[in-house]
Order: structure tokens, then sequence, then C-alpha cells
């Protein structure tokens, strides 16, 4: 049997996601700007979707804006605020023009940094907050690092690589009290956290999710931006999503991912997603986790299981609040990628968190930002648990995992 561990990678959709896709090819595919029946039809289908996904966020659908996904909804939230700024900069007198300033952090995925790093570039001033070595940033850091002109402040929810949960509620209360605009790439936590942009989130006026985190497809995502924000589109052509992304919508995905919203809202309830679209099938019967507290006491017990079996081994980020799906493992005698590629060959996808360039692979940026040396960070990999990860599977990985480690070990 093949058995998925890399969820943070990317999560199979669910069967009742694409049962709800599935008329939207052939039967329904209408455009939604067009104003005849058949568009009208998926116009309807594009607005229930929307206000799916606003129920899962707690805001108005008004707010949401569908996307391609994470990367799009970060860059757009991103560019879409500074952008404004460096157009009037480039049609004003430079020396009279106030600056502007960006806080992010260095654990950000690179859909936020890179497009960080090309607004620095373009003139904005950009700090990059360092997380303590739990992998957390600290409000208290966000407080002194606020300048008078800080327009933005990007922190996200959830690390994909370690999972630890960002105290995103409390930098958005102290950017707001100092007048900046706060987003945050909810991408690792949307359907594994509940996110209320009405309560805990009130202060929040940007967040990105991806459906394909989510058990929707890839390509799918969603941007929350907060009514009254000014935000200058980075895909120009049509009037679509209140001029906020033009083109075509993806009327499939964008099913997909409302039905997943829906999925993923009763989950989080503790209500067995499967049982909405197939009542007559029994709990019991069902593999996976039926809440997040079934699916955080399955982690717990892997992770405790490979600490005692691997000697030596240790947790990354083991004391921060963790999304209740992620294990970032260090094993300090043995390489994470060739251990990675080992545990393929006998069919666990993990995954090594590290960029490859040039033929090199660096080692995680998330992972040395919290004080790993490279070598350390090359030592780890990460192993991340969907909805559908059964008992029998963990079972399994834990009697390959720690025999690989153990080959490693005797071979060096
Ligand atoms: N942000 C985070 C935290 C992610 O983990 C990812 C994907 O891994 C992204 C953004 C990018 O999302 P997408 O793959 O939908 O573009």
């Amino acid at each position: 049997m093949r058995i998925d561990l890399d969820a943070n990678a990317t999560t199979p959709v669910l069967p009742e996601v694409l049962e709800a896709m599935q008329p939207f090819w052939r039967e329904s595919y209408g455009n939604p700007s067009s104003a005849h029946q058949s568009g009208r039809r998926t116009r309807g289908a594009v607005e229930q979707a929307r206000i799916a996904v606003a129920s899962l966020l707690h805001c108005s659908p008004k707010e949401i804006v569908f996307t391609s996904g994470g990367t799009e909804s970060d860059n757009l939230a991103l560019s879409g605020v500074l952008q404004p700024w460096l157009d009037r900069r480039a049609s004003e007198d430079k020396a009279r023009h106030e600056p502007a300033h960006l806080i992010t952090t260095q654990i950000e995925h690179d859909a936020v940094l890179s497009t960080a790093q090309s607004l620095e570039r373009r003139g904005i001033e950009v700090t990059y907050l360092k997380p303590d070595s739990r992998g957390v940033v600290s409000p208290e850091d966000v407080e002194a690092a606020l300048r008078p002109h800080t327009k933005l402040v990007s922190v996200m929810l959830a690390n994909n690589e370690t999972g630890a949960v960002q105290p995103v509620g409390k930098i958005a209360r102290i950017a707001k009290a100092h007048g900046a605009l706060v987003h945050t790439d909810a991408v690792q936590g949307a359907g594994k956290l509940p996110l209320d942009l009405s309560g805990e989130f009130k202060n929040v006026d940007l967040l990105s999710i991806s459906g394909h985190k989510m058990y929707a497809p890839q390509g799918t995502g969603a941007l929350f931006v907060r009514q009254g924000i000014e935000l200058a589109p980075i895909l120009l052509g049509g009037p679509h999503e209140r001029q906020r992304r033009a083109g075509t919508e993806n009327v499939p995905g964008i099913v997909g991912l409302g039905r997943a919203a829906e999925l993923a809202l009763a989950w989080l309830e503790g209500q067995n997603h499967h049982l909405l679209a197939s009542p007559s099938k029994l709990a019991a019967e069902i593999p996976g986790s039926q809440s997040p507290a079934e699916l955080a006491a399955r982690r717990s017990h892997f992770e405790k299981r490979l600490l005692a079996l691997i000697p030596e081994a240790t947790i990354n980020a083991a004391g921060a609040p963790r999304v209740s799906n992620t294990i970032n493992l260090r094993i300090d005698d043995v390489d994470g990628e060739a251990l990675i590629i080992a545990l393929d060959l006998q069919g666990i996808a993990a995954s090594f968190g590290s960029a490859c360039s040039s033929g090199a692979a660096e080692p995680s940026h998330v992972l040395v930002a919290m004080g790993l040396t490279p070598k350390q960070a090359h030592s780890s990999f990460r192993l991340s648990l969907s909805r559908l990860t059964t008992d029998d599977e963990i079972a399994r990985a834990l009697e390959i995992i720690p025999a690989a480690v153990a080959h490693f070990r005797s071979v060096a």
C-alpha cells in the first residue's frame, strides 16, 4: 500500500467534492458572465460557493475573491495593497513622497517572501522578523518593528514545514492599533483550525487560502479582502470578482472549493464529513479522523512512537502550538533527503523541507531561521497526516521509518 504522509504538500480531492464539480464541465458549462440561462446557472453556482467559503471564514461573501490558489492570493494581498503606493510615488516628487514599510517574517512561504523581495526591489522598505527557536514570531517583535509608515503586516497562520501556529490574532490587534493593514497566509490553517474573521481574527484585513490543501482541486483558492480595503488587481482584463481579479472564473474548481469549505466546517465542528454525503454509512466504517481532536490524537501517538523507536530523534517546533497534522522530525546523523527517497521506495510519501536550486538542495529557510544549523536542517523531514490517514497506515509507517533510519545508521 502507498501511504501518503505529505498532506501539507497537497490533499486528495474528496469524492463529495468531485461529485459536486462534475456537472460543471459538460452539462452546466456556461460562462458565468453570460446573460443566458446557462451562464446564470453557473453564476449561481459560483455565488453559492462564495457563500460556503465565507461561512468557513465567518465573513461576508462580498469579501471573497476567487483566485488560482495560495500563491496568487499571497501575491494579490501584498502587491494589491502596496502597488498603489508605488504608482503614486512614480507620479509624484520622490523627495516629498512618504516611504512605505512592510513587516513580514523569515518563515513565510516563498509566495510571500518572493513578493516581499520584489516589492523591496521596487522601493518598499521590508522587515523580515525572525521567529524564536520554536518557530513562533512574537507580537512584541512586531510591535517593535512598526514604523510610522508601516502599511502592511503579513504573518502566516500555520507554518507549512513545522505546523507552528503564529499568534495572528494578537499581532493583528497590535498592527491595527498602529493603523497598519494585516494579511495572513492561512493556507496551512484553513480546514485545520477554526478561522473566525468576525471574532478572533476581526483585525485581519486579508487572508489567503488554497483549495488543494483542504481536499479541493489544485489551482483553486481565495483571498478574503475586508470590505473597504483598497486593492489593486494584478490580473487585468475585466470586471470579474468585483474588479479585483480579471478572468473567466474556474467554475468547476470554485464549486469544488465551496463544497470542500462546507465539509471542512462540518469536520471542524466534529461532524463526520462523509456522513453529510452518505448518510447511510456508519461513522465506524469510515477510516480517517472525524474531528481535529481525533487527528491530533493520531498525530500525537505517531510522534510519541517515532521518538520511542528512533534513538536521538527530536521534533522541530515541539514547544510551539501546532496544527493537528504536522510532524517535523530531526535525526541528526541521517540525511533527510536520502531518507525521503528511501521511504518513497518503500511506499511512504513524506517531504524534505527545502527548495532545490541549481541542483543543490538548500537547507530549509524556516528551520535555519529557527536557529538550526544547515546540517541540522538537512537532517530534518516532514510527515503530514490528512483527515483520511488511518491507524493501519500509521502502524505500517511505524514499522518502515525506524527500520529505514536503523539501516542508514548501520551503513554510515
Ligand atoms: N502558502 C503556504 C503556507 C503554503 O504551504 C503553500 C503551498 O505549499 C502556498 C502558500 C502556495 O499555495 P498554492 O500551492 O495553492 O499556490
